[in-house]
């Protein structure tokens, strides 16, 4: 189903801010996770006035220690809903469990399948049931037949809104976090019609280095990004180093633009 042979045309998926996909670039950023009401309505005030066509922000977060800040949970979806209120930015935030699914889906716009769920199927056909966009991100060991098959288990359930999020693998290298697979986006585009993304922040890891992959990203054909920025990052209660300042974002959203007209 997400094969060119089988739609030979780009999907377009339309929210109030903008649309992504046959030549529609969106933008979403936000904190990794929602830590409280203050520094994610300041995150949403800036990212919207920066350009950015919605908010990100995990109310449930993965962690890989299950001693680590583990999100605010539901009062987490519930400021990214008042953030939506109060910017009109549609919010996209991680669902963790099927079980999660009815309760993130009333509050969130989108839904984000994280990379370490990526091929959790129970999981990607609970979100097939849902009537609301999916972003996928690609798990960290996956081949790109692999994710486009992850992407089959939703859309094989009636959801056709699924955008697939290249956000780094693991290879040898260990000076970054993750190795962004940038010939992903070009290739899976040249298979299938959904929307490419790329998350430039974790395959970074360090913020210095987000802007750079970003602006490849686009170069190399994404229909958006999913970037992390915090009011405050160094006190952030996860991926600290990754997160733009708010000047960085500002200067990454400058220069995308550029990028973009120049394309
Ligand atoms: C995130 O977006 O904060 C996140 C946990 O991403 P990933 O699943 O790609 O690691
Ligand atoms: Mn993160």
């Amino acid at each position: 189903l997400a094969s060119l042979e089988v739609q030979p045309f780009p999907t377009v998926l339309e929210f109030p801010t903008g649309k992504t996909g046959g030549g529609h670039v969106l933008i979403a950023a936000g904190p990794c996770g929602v830590e409280s009401r203050e520094q994610t309505l300041k995150a949403a005030r800036y990212v919207k006035a920066h350009g950015a066509g919605m908010l990100r922000g995990g109310a449930f977060k993965p962690r890989t220690s299950p001693y680590a800040f583990q999100g605010l949970g539901l009062e987490g979806l519930k400021i990214l809903a008042e953030a939506r209120r109060e910017t009109g930015l549609p919010v996209v935030t991680e669902v963790l469990s099927p079980e999660q699914v009815e309760l993130v889906a009333e509050y969130a716009d989108a839904l984000q399948i994280g990379a370490r769920n990526a091929q959790n199927f129970a999981l990607l056909q609970a979100v097939g049931e849902v009537k609301k966009p999916v972003l996928l991100k690609r798990g960290m060991s996956m081949t790109l037949e692999e994710f486009l098959m992850s992407a089959e288990y939703i859309l094989s359930r009636g959801n056709m809104q699924v955008i697939l999020v290249e956000r780094g693998i693991r290879t040898f290298e260990k000076t970054t976090r993750f190795t962004l697979d940038v010939s992903a986006v070009p290739v899976l585009k040249s298979f299938t019609h959904l929307p490419v993304w790329v998350d430039p922040s974790h395959p970074a890891g360090k913020r210095e280095w987000v802007i750079p992959l970003a602006l490849a990203g686009l170069a190399a054909g994404a229909d958006g990004l999913i970037v992390e920025t915090h009011p405050e990052p160094e006190k952030a209660l996860s991926d600290a180093a990754q997160q733009l300042h708010e000047h960085e974002f500002a200067e990454l959203m400058q220069k995308a633009k550029r990028l973009l007209e120049a394309l």
